[in-house]
């Protein structure tokens, strides 16, 4: 836990834009500590603890599942998410819908996709297939497209990073102008999250620098 990193972090984006909290790896406790602060938005890229953790918190946390998520996972983790932010494929999108509208589930979706050409082993759409994909499932009942998730390139050069992030918002831009419930641009993690944030991000996705000890 980092309490004086979560003040930080929360005078950043002030109005701007949400906090997921990235959960991943941290304990109940400490997740409770966050949630007892005022925080709802926690994201898990793994099935069994995400649902080890639904199960145990307070059932008004919004999981979003930020990672990527195999096909024979979809049915056990639809239940306890709130929203998908890696959706990246046709196939997958079906197979959410299918699953979701047998339990009568509604589920939030953004559409991932890859900006970063130096990341090769880095999941999501390429650029030219992400409208194409959205006018493919944007009348779907079960999934509701919300916006896009993307991640900035694992790299220290800055400039490189932002321009990565005002892809991101070029894309997000044309989506949003076609279709106003497209209102979420997420981007931004610990090391990137002040640039994500400068480019437009409504949504940042903090675990690190939110749960490392404090130093001093
Ligand atoms: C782990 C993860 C994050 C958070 O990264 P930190 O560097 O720990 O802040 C954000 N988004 C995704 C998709 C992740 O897998």
């Amino acid at each position: 836990m980092n309490l004086s990193h979560y003040d930080h972090v929360k005078e950043m984006i002030s109005n701007k834009a949400q906090l997921c909290i990235v959960s991943k790896g941290q304990s109940i406790k400490d997740i409770q500590t966050y949630y007892d602060l005022g925080e709802r938005i926690f994201g898990e890229n793994r099935v069994d603890q995400l649902i080890q953790k639904a199960t145990s918190l307070p059932k008004d946390i919004e999981w979003h599942y930020i990672g990527h998520l195999q096909k024979n996972k979809v049915k056990q983790v639809i239940p306890y998410i709130t929203c998908l932010q890696s959706l990246d494929s046709y196939a997958l999108a079906n197979l959410l819908q299918k699953e979701a509208s047998k339990i009568n589930k509604h589920i939030d979706v953004l559409l991932e996709v890859h900006l970063a050409d130096e990341d090769i082993h880095k999941t999501g759409l390429l650029p030219q297939d992400v409208i194409p994909l959205y006018n493919q499932i944007k009348d779907y009942s079960h999934i509701h497209i919300k916006g896009i998730m993307a991640m900035g390139p694992n790299t220290e050069d800055t400039d490189r990073i932002k321009e990565v992030f005002i892809k991101a918002k070029e894309i997000f831009d044309i989506l949003h102008k076609q279709d106003t419930n497209i209102s979420i641009l997420s981007m931004g993690m610990s090391d990137d999250y002040t640039i994500a944030l400068s480019c437009g991000s409504t949504m940042v996705r903090i675990g690190t620098y939110l749960f490392m000890e404090d130093t001093i």
